[in-house]
Protein backbone atom coordinates (compact mmCIF):
# COMPACT_ATOMS: atom_id res chain seq x y z
CA UNK A 1 0.00 0.00 0.00
CA UNK A 2 2.96 2.64 0.43
CA UNK A 3 4.53 1.75 -2.82
CA UNK A 4 2.60 4.48 -4.45
CA UNK A 5 4.36 7.16 -2.07
CA UNK A 6 7.63 6.33 -3.08
CA UNK A 7 6.92 8.13 -6.40
CA UNK A 8 5.57 10.87 -4.58
CA UNK A 9 8.73 12.81 -3.27
CA UNK A 10 8.68 15.85 -0.99
CA UNK A 11 7.70 18.57 -3.89
CA UNK A 12 10.84 20.56 -5.08
CA UNK A 13 8.80 23.80 -4.02
CA UNK A 14 9.08 22.64 -0.63
CA UNK A 15 12.46 21.46 -0.50
CA UNK A 16 14.13 24.23 -2.16
CA UNK A 17 12.39 26.66 0.61
CA UNK A 18 13.69 25.02 2.93
CA UNK A 19 17.29 25.02 1.75
CA UNK A 20 17.00 28.97 0.96
CA UNK A 21 15.89 29.62 4.06
CA UNK A 22 18.54 27.53 6.05
CA UNK A 23 20.87 29.57 3.68
CA UNK A 24 19.27 33.16 3.97
CA UNK A 25 18.97 32.74 -0.13
CA UNK A 26 16.88 35.32 -2.15
CA UNK A 27 13.97 32.94 -2.92
CA UNK A 28 13.44 32.78 -6.66
CA UNK A 29 12.64 29.18 -6.51
CA UNK A 30 8.95 28.62 -5.31
CA UNK A 31 6.33 30.95 -7.12
CA UNK A 32 4.96 33.23 -4.92
CA UNK A 33 5.27 37.50 -4.76
CA UNK A 34 6.57 39.46 -2.64
CA UNK A 35 4.61 42.63 -3.37
CA UNK A 36 1.17 43.62 -5.17
CA UNK A 37 -1.60 42.02 -2.42
CA UNK A 38 -4.53 45.15 -3.39
CA UNK A 39 -4.65 46.79 0.34
CA UNK A 40 -9.00 46.24 -0.35
CA UNK A 41 -8.97 43.09 -0.39
CA UNK A 42 -6.62 42.16 2.62
CA UNK A 43 -8.81 45.03 4.46
CA UNK A 44 -11.86 43.00 3.48
CA UNK A 45 -10.64 39.95 4.63
CA UNK A 46 -10.01 41.22 8.06
CA UNK A 47 -12.87 43.43 8.38
CA UNK A 48 -15.12 40.34 7.53
CA UNK A 49 -12.78 37.87 9.82
CA UNK A 50 -13.64 40.38 12.83
CA UNK A 51 -17.21 41.15 12.15
CA UNK A 52 -18.55 39.05 9.86
CA UNK A 53 -19.32 35.08 9.85
CA UNK A 54 -16.69 32.26 10.55
CA UNK A 55 -18.97 29.12 9.83
CA UNK A 56 -19.27 27.40 7.45
CA UNK A 57 -20.14 28.70 3.89
CA UNK A 58 -22.44 27.40 1.07
CA UNK A 59 -20.58 24.24 0.11
CA UNK A 60 -20.52 25.42 -3.96
CA UNK A 61 -19.05 28.64 -2.29
CA UNK A 62 -20.73 32.19 -1.53
CA UNK A 63 -23.47 33.01 -3.92
CA UNK A 64 -21.26 36.93 -4.49
CA UNK A 65 -17.89 34.75 -4.95
CA UNK A 66 -19.66 32.60 -7.20
CA UNK A 67 -21.53 35.36 -9.46
CA UNK A 68 -17.92 37.26 -9.28
CA UNK A 69 -16.18 34.56 -11.05
CA UNK A 70 -19.36 34.53 -13.73
CA UNK A 71 -18.92 38.08 -14.48
CA UNK A 72 -15.23 38.12 -14.46
CA UNK A 73 -15.57 35.18 -16.87
CA UNK A 74 -18.07 36.98 -19.07
CA UNK A 75 -15.63 40.44 -18.95
CA UNK A 76 -12.35 39.24 -19.71
CA UNK A 77 -13.42 35.63 -21.98
CA UNK A 78 -17.15 36.39 -23.17
CA UNK A 79 -18.24 33.75 -21.59
CA UNK A 80 -21.48 33.26 -20.12
CA UNK A 81 -21.86 30.81 -17.05
CA UNK A 82 -24.36 30.33 -14.43
CA UNK A 83 -23.10 31.29 -10.99
CA UNK A 84 -25.59 28.44 -9.42
CA UNK A 85 -24.48 25.78 -11.40
CA UNK A 86 -21.67 26.09 -13.59
CA UNK A 87 -19.19 27.46 -10.71
CA UNK A 88 -17.68 25.31 -8.04
CA UNK A 89 -15.25 27.59 -5.27
CA UNK A 90 -12.35 25.35 -4.15
CA UNK A 91 -9.54 25.58 -1.83
CA UNK A 92 -7.35 26.41 -4.62
CA UNK A 93 -6.99 25.39 -8.01
CA UNK A 94 -4.78 22.50 -6.48
CA UNK A 95 -8.27 21.08 -5.00
CA UNK A 96 -10.06 21.80 -8.12
CA UNK A 97 -7.31 19.33 -9.81
CA UNK A 98 -7.76 17.13 -7.53
CA UNK A 99 -11.62 17.06 -7.55
CA UNK A 100 -12.13 17.24 -11.01
CA UNK A 101 -9.38 14.13 -11.68
CA UNK A 102 -10.73 12.32 -8.56
CA UNK A 103 -14.44 12.64 -10.67
CA UNK A 104 -13.43 11.57 -14.01
CA UNK A 105 -10.24 9.04 -13.80
CA UNK A 106 -11.02 5.63 -12.31
CA UNK A 107 -7.92 2.79 -12.05
CA UNK A 108 -6.95 2.14 -15.34
CA UNK A 109 -7.93 4.88 -17.01
CA UNK A 110 -5.22 7.24 -18.99
CA UNK A 111 -4.77 10.75 -18.46
CA UNK A 112 -2.69 12.84 -21.46
CA UNK A 113 -0.59 15.58 -20.07
CA UNK A 114 2.32 17.58 -21.31
CA UNK A 115 5.83 18.23 -20.03
CA UNK A 116 7.46 20.20 -18.95
CA UNK A 117 4.39 19.95 -16.25
CA UNK A 118 3.13 21.25 -13.13
CA UNK A 119 4.36 18.67 -10.52
CA UNK A 120 0.99 18.24 -9.12
CA UNK A 121 -0.51 16.72 -12.09
CA UNK A 122 1.01 12.89 -12.17
CA UNK A 123 1.05 12.02 -8.64
CA UNK A 124 -2.75 13.26 -8.21
CA UNK A 125 -3.86 11.34 -11.31
CA UNK A 126 -2.08 8.34 -9.83
CA UNK A 127 -3.12 8.22 -6.73
CA UNK A 128 -6.73 8.18 -8.53
CA UNK A 129 -5.90 5.00 -10.06
CA UNK A 130 -4.73 6.42 -13.75
CA UNK A 131 -2.06 6.07 -15.66
CA UNK A 132 -0.64 9.16 -17.27
CA UNK A 133 0.69 9.45 -20.53
CA UNK A 134 3.07 11.86 -20.91
CA UNK A 135 3.89 14.03 -24.33
CA UNK A 136 6.79 16.04 -24.33
CA UNK A 137 7.24 19.38 -25.67
CA UNK A 138 10.44 20.82 -26.82
CA UNK A 139 11.95 24.03 -26.40
CA UNK A 140 12.05 26.86 -27.46
CA UNK A 141 9.13 26.36 -28.48
CA UNK A 142 7.19 23.81 -26.72
CA UNK A 143 4.79 23.61 -29.99
CA UNK A 144 1.96 20.50 -30.05
CA UNK A 145 2.09 18.64 -32.91
CA UNK A 146 -0.30 16.13 -33.87
CA UNK A 147 1.56 13.70 -34.12
CA UNK A 148 2.33 13.70 -30.68
CA UNK A 149 -0.81 14.25 -29.11
CA UNK A 150 -1.81 10.80 -31.42
CA UNK A 151 1.10 8.84 -29.67
CA UNK A 152 -0.01 9.50 -26.77
CA UNK A 153 -3.91 8.84 -27.41
CA UNK A 154 -5.62 5.49 -26.81
CA UNK A 155 -9.09 3.46 -26.06
CA UNK A 156 -8.42 4.11 -22.21
CA UNK A 157 -8.25 8.03 -22.64
CA UNK A 158 -10.82 9.84 -20.54
CA UNK A 159 -8.74 13.38 -20.16
CA UNK A 160 -6.19 15.69 -21.86
CA UNK A 161 -5.29 18.21 -18.85
CA UNK A 162 -3.14 21.31 -19.94
CA UNK A 163 -1.81 24.42 -18.63
CA UNK A 164 -2.19 27.46 -20.31
CA UNK A 165 -0.38 29.87 -19.48
CA UNK A 166 1.83 27.11 -18.67
CA UNK A 167 4.38 26.84 -15.68
CA UNK A 168 7.36 26.81 -16.15
CA UNK A 169 8.08 27.84 -19.76
CA UNK A 170 5.86 30.99 -20.23
CA UNK A 171 4.23 29.43 -22.82
CA UNK A 172 0.74 30.65 -24.07
CA UNK A 173 -1.41 27.80 -26.44
CA UNK A 174 -2.13 29.03 -29.63
CA UNK A 175 -5.69 28.78 -31.10
CA UNK A 176 -4.32 26.00 -33.30
CA UNK A 177 -2.98 23.62 -30.42
CA UNK A 178 -6.37 24.27 -29.10
CA UNK A 179 -8.42 23.25 -31.68
CA UNK A 180 -6.25 20.02 -32.19
CA UNK A 181 -6.56 19.11 -28.44
CA UNK A 182 -10.49 20.06 -29.24
CA UNK A 183 -10.75 17.48 -32.36
CA UNK A 184 -9.21 14.75 -30.64
CA UNK A 185 -11.46 15.19 -27.88
CA UNK A 186 -14.60 15.75 -29.47
CA UNK A 187 -13.55 12.77 -31.74
CA UNK A 188 -13.27 10.23 -29.00
CA UNK A 189 -15.39 12.01 -25.90
CA UNK A 190 -13.01 13.04 -24.07
CA UNK A 191 -13.18 15.69 -21.15
CA UNK A 192 -10.49 18.58 -21.10
CA UNK A 193 -8.98 20.14 -18.19
CA UNK A 194 -7.57 23.45 -18.54
CA UNK A 195 -5.42 25.01 -15.93
CA UNK A 196 -5.58 29.07 -16.22
CA UNK A 197 -4.38 29.71 -13.29
CA UNK A 198 -2.12 32.88 -14.88
CA UNK A 199 -4.85 33.91 -16.91
CA UNK A 200 -4.03 37.22 -16.27
CA UNK A 201 0.18 37.10 -16.88
CA UNK A 202 -0.15 37.29 -20.60
CA UNK A 203 2.35 39.12 -22.18
CA UNK A 204 2.41 41.77 -25.39
CA UNK A 205 2.56 39.58 -28.78
CA UNK A 206 1.18 36.48 -26.93
CA UNK A 207 -3.08 35.93 -26.84
CA UNK A 208 -4.68 33.59 -24.72
CA UNK A 209 -7.98 31.84 -24.95
CA UNK A 210 -9.73 30.39 -22.39
CA UNK A 211 -10.81 26.45 -23.07
CA UNK A 212 -14.23 27.27 -22.38
CA UNK A 213 -14.54 29.98 -25.10
CA UNK A 214 -14.01 27.01 -28.02
CA UNK A 215 -17.48 26.08 -29.34
CA UNK A 216 -16.34 22.28 -29.18
CA UNK A 217 -14.69 22.28 -25.42
CA UNK A 218 -17.98 24.86 -23.71
CA UNK A 219 -19.28 21.69 -22.71
CA UNK A 220 -16.53 18.86 -22.49
CA UNK A 221 -14.16 21.35 -20.56
CA UNK A 222 -13.12 22.42 -17.45
CA UNK A 223 -11.62 25.89 -16.42
CA UNK A 224 -9.57 26.05 -13.48
CA UNK A 225 -8.33 29.84 -11.91
CA UNK A 226 -6.91 30.39 -8.80
CA UNK A 227 -6.73 34.12 -6.22
CA UNK A 228 -3.73 33.56 -5.16
CA UNK A 229 -2.18 34.31 -9.05
CA UNK A 230 -4.71 36.80 -9.73
CA UNK A 231 -3.95 38.96 -7.00
CA UNK A 232 -0.92 37.53 -5.14
CA UNK A 233 -2.04 36.14 -2.30
CA UNK A 234 -1.03 32.64 -3.18
CA UNK A 235 -1.06 31.73 1.35
CA UNK A 236 -5.06 32.16 0.81
CA UNK A 237 -5.54 29.18 -1.24
CA UNK A 238 -9.11 30.23 -3.43
CA UNK A 239 -9.60 28.53 -6.50
CA UNK A 240 -12.46 28.06 -8.58
CA UNK A 241 -13.78 25.40 -11.60
CA UNK A 242 -15.95 26.67 -13.96
CA UNK A 243 -17.66 24.11 -16.35
CA UNK A 244 -21.05 22.93 -17.64
CA UNK A 245 -23.41 22.29 -15.15
CA UNK A 246 -23.50 18.53 -16.00
CA UNK A 247 -19.67 18.33 -16.21
CA UNK A 248 -19.56 20.18 -13.25
CA UNK A 249 -21.84 18.09 -11.13
CA UNK A 250 -19.61 14.80 -10.27
CA UNK A 251 -16.70 17.61 -9.50
CA UNK A 252 -18.90 19.28 -7.15
CA UNK A 253 -20.16 15.71 -5.28
CA UNK A 254 -15.64 15.12 -4.97
CA UNK A 255 -15.27 18.22 -3.39
CA UNK A 256 -18.11 18.06 -0.92
CA UNK A 257 -15.97 15.44 0.62
CA UNK A 258 -12.62 16.88 0.57
CA UNK A 259 -12.84 20.38 2.08
CA UNK A 260 -16.40 21.24 1.41
CA UNK A 261 -15.81 24.57 1.73
CA UNK A 262 -13.51 27.79 1.50
CA UNK A 263 -13.35 30.69 4.31
CA UNK A 264 -15.81 33.07 3.98
CA UNK A 265 -13.87 36.22 4.58
CA UNK A 266 -11.39 35.16 1.76
CA UNK A 267 -14.24 34.43 -0.30
CA UNK A 268 -15.48 37.73 0.49
CA UNK A 269 -12.40 39.46 -0.71
CA UNK A 270 -11.97 37.21 -3.64
CA UNK A 271 -15.49 38.36 -4.72
CA UNK A 272 -14.43 42.14 -4.79
CA UNK A 273 -11.26 41.26 -6.38
CA UNK A 274 -12.08 39.64 -9.68
CA UNK A 275 -14.32 43.21 -9.62
CA UNK A 276 -11.48 45.39 -9.68
CA UNK A 277 -11.16 47.52 -12.70
CA UNK A 278 -9.76 46.67 -15.85
CA UNK A 279 -6.68 49.03 -15.03
CA UNK A 280 -5.69 46.60 -12.07
CA UNK A 281 -5.19 43.37 -14.52
CA UNK A 282 -3.78 45.74 -16.68
CA UNK A 283 -0.78 46.81 -14.58
CA UNK A 284 -0.36 43.32 -13.02
CA UNK A 285 0.30 42.10 -16.68
CA UNK A 286 2.48 45.34 -17.67
CA UNK A 287 4.26 44.92 -14.39
CA UNK A 288 5.37 41.30 -14.57
CA UNK A 289 6.12 41.86 -18.39
CA UNK A 290 8.49 44.34 -17.51
CA UNK A 291 10.26 42.28 -14.79
CA UNK A 292 10.82 39.26 -17.00
CA UNK A 293 12.71 41.28 -19.41
CA UNK A 294 14.67 43.22 -17.23
CA UNK A 295 15.54 39.89 -15.10
CA UNK A 296 16.49 38.31 -18.80
CA UNK A 297 18.70 40.95 -19.86
CA UNK A 298 20.35 40.91 -16.33
CA UNK A 299 20.63 36.54 -16.83
CA UNK A 300 22.32 37.26 -19.85
CA UNK A 301 24.91 39.32 -18.80
CA UNK A 302 25.52 36.82 -15.91
CA UNK A 303 26.34 34.22 -18.41
CA UNK A 304 22.93 32.53 -18.52
CA UNK A 305 20.80 31.90 -21.83
CA UNK A 306 17.17 32.84 -20.73
CA UNK A 307 14.09 31.09 -22.69
CA UNK A 308 11.25 32.94 -24.34
CA UNK A 309 7.98 33.34 -22.05
CA UNK A 310 5.25 34.63 -22.73
CA UNK A 311 2.80 34.33 -19.87
CA UNK A 312 3.04 33.10 -16.06
CA UNK A 313 5.48 34.26 -13.59
CA UNK A 314 8.83 32.24 -14.45
CA UNK A 315 12.01 32.29 -16.53
CA UNK A 316 13.42 29.43 -17.31
CA UNK A 317 17.54 29.81 -18.73
CA UNK A 318 20.27 27.27 -19.89
CA UNK A 319 23.12 27.16 -16.97
CA UNK A 320 25.47 25.26 -19.28
CA UNK A 321 27.51 28.30 -20.17
CA UNK A 322 27.89 29.33 -16.10
CA UNK A 323 28.70 25.99 -15.22
CA UNK A 324 28.61 21.92 -17.28
CA UNK A 325 29.56 19.41 -14.65
CA UNK A 326 26.43 19.93 -12.68
CA UNK A 327 23.22 18.32 -12.83
CA UNK A 328 19.88 20.51 -12.78
CA UNK A 329 19.28 19.94 -9.29
CA UNK A 330 22.87 20.24 -7.96
CA UNK A 331 23.36 23.99 -9.92
CA UNK A 332 19.77 24.88 -8.06
CA UNK A 333 21.63 23.67 -4.80
CA UNK A 334 24.79 25.10 -5.52
CA UNK A 335 23.98 29.15 -5.91
CA UNK A 336 21.15 28.55 -3.04
CA UNK A 337 24.07 27.61 -0.51
CA UNK A 338 26.79 29.83 -2.43
CA UNK A 339 25.32 32.46 -4.47
CA UNK A 340 22.42 32.21 -2.11
CA UNK A 341 20.04 32.38 -4.79
CA UNK A 342 17.31 30.08 -4.97
CA UNK A 343 15.70 28.85 -8.36
CA UNK A 344 13.87 25.60 -9.39
CA UNK A 345 15.66 22.33 -11.32
CA UNK A 346 13.35 22.15 -14.67
CA UNK A 347 13.84 17.92 -13.93
CA UNK A 348 11.51 18.75 -11.61
CA UNK A 349 8.56 19.30 -14.02
CA UNK A 350 9.38 15.89 -15.67
CA UNK A 351 7.57 12.91 -14.97
CA UNK A 352 10.75 10.86 -14.91
CA UNK A 353 13.07 13.94 -13.44
CA UNK A 354 15.17 13.36 -16.50
CA UNK A 355 18.93 15.69 -16.29
CA UNK A 356 17.88 19.43 -18.19
CA UNK A 357 20.22 21.87 -18.74
CA UNK A 358 17.58 24.27 -17.67
CA UNK A 359 16.18 26.48 -14.54
CA UNK A 360 13.47 28.66 -13.49
CA UNK A 361 13.83 31.68 -11.85
CA UNK A 362 10.43 33.28 -10.30
CA UNK A 363 10.38 36.87 -11.46
CA UNK A 364 7.10 37.84 -9.28
CA UNK A 365 9.24 39.94 -6.85
CA UNK A 366 10.27 43.68 -6.06
CA UNK A 367 12.40 45.15 -8.44
CA UNK A 368 15.25 45.51 -5.77
CA UNK A 369 15.05 41.89 -5.10
CA UNK A 370 15.63 40.82 -8.19
CA UNK A 371 18.39 43.41 -8.58
CA UNK A 372 20.21 42.04 -5.46
CA UNK A 373 19.75 38.66 -6.87
CA UNK A 374 21.78 39.47 -9.73
CA UNK A 375 24.34 40.87 -8.22
CA UNK A 376 24.46 37.77 -6.06
CA UNK A 377 24.72 35.87 -8.94
CA UNK A 378 27.45 38.05 -10.69
CA UNK A 379 29.52 38.03 -8.13
CA UNK A 380 29.19 34.52 -7.66
CA UNK A 381 29.81 32.95 -10.95
N1 LIG B 1 -1.45 25.18 -11.26
C1 LIG B 1 -0.29 25.75 -11.56
C2 LIG B 1 0.20 25.69 -12.95
C3 LIG B 1 0.45 26.40 -10.58
O1 LIG B 1 1.62 26.96 -10.89
C4 LIG B 1 -0.04 26.41 -9.26
C5 LIG B 1 0.72 26.98 -8.13
N2 LIG B 1 1.26 27.90 -8.05
C6 LIG B 1 -1.27 25.81 -8.98
C7 LIG B 1 -1.94 25.19 -10.00
C8 LIG B 1 -1.84 25.80 -7.61
O2 LIG B 1 -2.63 26.89 -7.31
P1 LIG B 1 -3.29 27.07 -5.88
O3 LIG B 1 -2.23 27.61 -4.97
O4 LIG B 1 -4.43 27.99 -6.07
O5 LIG B 1 -3.71 25.71 -5.40
N1 LIG C 1 2.96 26.84 -8.23
C1 LIG C 1 4.11 27.22 -7.49
C2 LIG C 1 5.33 27.17 -8.42
O1 LIG C 1 5.26 26.69 -9.51
C3 LIG C 1 4.36 26.39 -6.28
C4 LIG C 1 3.18 25.96 -5.50
C5 LIG C 1 3.59 25.07 -4.36
O2 LIG C 1 4.62 25.27 -3.77
N2 LIG C 1 2.82 24.11 -4.06
O3 LIG C 1 6.36 27.59 -8.01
Amino acid sequence: PFEIFRSMTETVFETMSLLARAHDAINLGQGFPDHGEPEALLRIAAEKLLHGSNQYPPMRGLPELRWAVAAHAARFHGVTLDPDSEVLVTSGATEALADTLLAYLSPGDEIVLFEPLYDAYAPIARRAGAVPKVVRLEPPSWTLTANALDAALSEKTRVILFNNPMNPTGKVWSSDEIDLIASRAKARDLLVVADEVYEHLVFEGASFKTVLAHPDLRHRAVRIGSAGKSFSLTGWKVGYAQADAAILEPIVRCHQFITFTTPPNLQQAVAVGLQLDDRYFAELRTRMQRKRDTFRAGLRRVGFEPLEAQGAYFVCARFDQVRKDLSDLEFCRWITTEARVAAIPVSAFYDERPRTDLIRFCVCKKDEVLDEALTRLTRFV
